[in-house]
């Protein structure tokens, strides 16, 4: 079944993640979350009737609980959107390599702000230098994302004419959140 992405907001009304329309809908059934939209285009059925999906829904927590964690390989690579820091390559999944901006072998961490997205070829070259003694300056910062930004980053090519909707009517640019 296709999945729908739903904007999860806090109690406070701030947008904190993305849910699949079939996890927001079982949260509704439970009563832990209140619906402020619907969607108008996608439907949940059961034998006996057909329930419009919810587009934006406010579950009774705050934005702390949603803080990301310690960075992995695959939040890393989503969070960089498969692009290599160094040539600005899109990477096939399952091709894309982790670098240390700082290697491991000068002290560098595993840490959101020393962990970029490499194609194999730039991870190569680069080797056990610095961005600076390899000459291969970054193409951008690498920041700690919030969970949120990995959620979009994960859902955006679901995104809906709906969906992009309420992401503006609860302020977020999502293309200024992503990358
Ligand atoms: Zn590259």
């Amino acid at each position: 079944m296709l999945l729908h992405p739903v904007l999860v907001l806090d109690k406070t009304y701030y947008p904190v993640a993305v849910f699949s329309h079939k996890k927001a809908f079982l949260l509704e059934l439970l009563g832990k979350c209140e619906v402020l939209e619907h969607y108008t285009s996608v439907f949940l059925s059961s034998p006996t009737a057909k329930f419009p999906a919810p587009l934006t829904i406010r579950i009774p927590v705050l934005l702390r609980h949603w803080q990301t964690g310690a960075p992995t390989r695959r939040a890393v690579f989503i969070r960089d959107n498969f692009t290599c820091g160094y040539c600005g390559k899109v990477v096939k999944d399952g091709e894309a390599t982790i670098d240390h901006i700082i290697p491991k072998s000068k002290g560098g961490s595993w840490s959101w702000e020393n962990l970029i997205t490499s194609c194999s070829t730039c991870n190569q070259r680069k080797g056990g230098k610095t961005p600076k003694e390899a000459g291969m300056p970054l193409l951008f910062k690498p920041k700690r994302p919030s969970s949120f930004q990995i959620d979009l980053n994960r859902w955006r090519s679901k995104f809906n004419r709906e969906f992009l909707g309420a992401l503006s009517r609860f302020g977020v640019r999502w293309d200024e959140e992503i990358g």
